[in-house]
């Protein structure tokens, strides 16, 4: 019987916490274990790390604290559901130790090396991975009510726009894909991943790619057994604004945040991350082509007031 088998309760098959697994790897994940959910370890020190000393993204994004959810409601959430599917995905430390990558992510600049845009993928993987499990677990008739990404979303999904839409009052433009990170719930992913054995580089503003392995960015998505309530459904995103005005819109905002044609064909060596997210969209919004919409909407957004 292997370690995941061993955690399984009978009113969950381990044949279906082994496929739920066995997606995240297919999906694009560097690793994925099953843990009940009790393991889940919480930290209060984590969530205010995002605040003391404050982090630029901190009450600029609908999931960072102190917005967002607290970790009581977090908890309470995921004990509920009796399982977790606990997983990470490796970045290049060409990426994610960057020179001088912080301070083009603090001020949401691209940098010239593309680095900032290859480490969106990776979040983006994240994100596209929880929603996948989420959904194949409702698909299986099991309770998924939330999950769990790293990062926050206003970078990841609305990185060329000046606000977060929770925050201007206009709504969420991706609840299909956001979520908030461990991190932000106070979940101590480090203490988790370093139980599983997996080796975590802690990455600061002034690691270069040479002084780290890799970096590791790790999701969580709680699964329970049946339940009274149907599946959870994922809730549908803001149509995206396709037209010209919209275009041009967006094409001075890109512009603003220093994006170009370099930078688009700097992507060659994460060309992989970028694929592997693409298929997800694909499988989350049912075609190539609703993918290629959504990834039109990703990349949308409004010049920043400069003055
Ligand atoms: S996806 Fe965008 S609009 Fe939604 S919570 Fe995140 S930053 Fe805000």
């Amino acid at each position: 019987m292997s370690a995941m088998q061993a955690r399984t309760s009978p009113e969950i098959p381990s044949a279906s916490l082994e496929s739920l697994r066995a997606l995240a790897l297919d999906a694009g994940a560097t690793d994925a274990v099953v843990i009940p959910a009790k393991d889940v370890l919480f930290d209060p020190r984590v969530r205010f790390k995002c605040m003391v000393p404050k982090c630029y993204m901190s009450g600029a994004c609908a999931h960072c604290p102190p917005l967002g959810f607290t970790m009581q409601e977090v908890r309470d959430s995921v004990l509920s559901h009796g399982y977790a599917v606990f997983f990470k995905v490796e970045v290049p430390a060409r990426v994610i130790a960057a020179t001088g990558l912080a301070g083009y992510i603090n001020t949401g600049n691209l940098d010239p090396e593309g680095c900032v845009l290859a480490l969106g993928a990776y979040y983006l993987l994240v994100f596209s991975i929880v929603k996948r499990l989420q959904k194949k677990a409702g698909e299986m008739g099991l309770s998924s009510r939330a999950g769990f990404a790293a990062g926050n979303c206003r970078d990841a999904l609305c990185h060329f726009q000046p606000l977060c839409g929770e925050i201007a009052g206009t709504g969420c433009r991706h609840p299909d894909l956001s979520s908030p990170s461990m991190e932000s719930c106070g979940m101590d992913a480090f203490s988790m991943a370093a139980r599983m054995g997996w080796e975590v580089f802690p990455i600061g503003g002034t690691c270069r790619p040479e002084s780290v392995g890799h970096g590791t960015l790790m999701g969580l998505a709680p699964v329970g057994g049946r339940d009274a309530a149907p599946p959870a459904v994922l809730p549908r995103p803001q149509k995206p604004d396709l037209g010209l005005g919209q275009a041009k819109k967006s094409l001075a905002a890109s512009r603003q945040a220093g994006f170009n044609l370099g930078i688009l064909l700097r992507q060659g060596r994460d060309a992989r991350t970028w694929g592997r997210f693409l298929a997800n969209l694909a499988d989350l919004t049912g075609s190539w082509t609703a993918a290629g919409a959504k990834l039109a909407h990703l990349f949308s957004g409004r010049p920043r007031k400069t003055s």
